[in-house]
C-alpha cells in the first residue's frame, strides 16, 4: 500500500507507505486515514484528498 500526501512541513507531495499510516477514523465526511510524515507531522486522507491536521477544522453542520 502507498499513497501520497501533502506535507505542510516538507511543504511538498510525500510518497509515504503503510508504515506511515497510524489509524483510521469515520468523519462526517467519511472515512479517512490517518497519517504520519518520516518528518513527523500528522494529517489525514480522505477520499478529496489530503489535509494537514493543523488545517483540520471542524465544520459547522447545518443540520
Ligand atoms: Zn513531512
Amino acid at each position: 500500500m502507498m499513497f501520497s500526501a501533502f506535507c505542510p512541513t516538507h511543504d511538498s507531495t510525500i510518497l509515504m507507505t503503510r508504515r506511515n499510516v497510524i489509524g483510521f477514523a469515520n468523519t462526517e465526511h467519511g472515512p479517512v486515514l490517518q497519517w504520519r510524515c518520516n518528518c513527523g507531522q500528522e494529517g489525514v486522507l480522505g477520499r478529496h484528498g489530503s489535509t494537514a491536521a493543523a488545517a483540520v477544522t471542524p465544520q459547522p453542520s447545518a443540520a
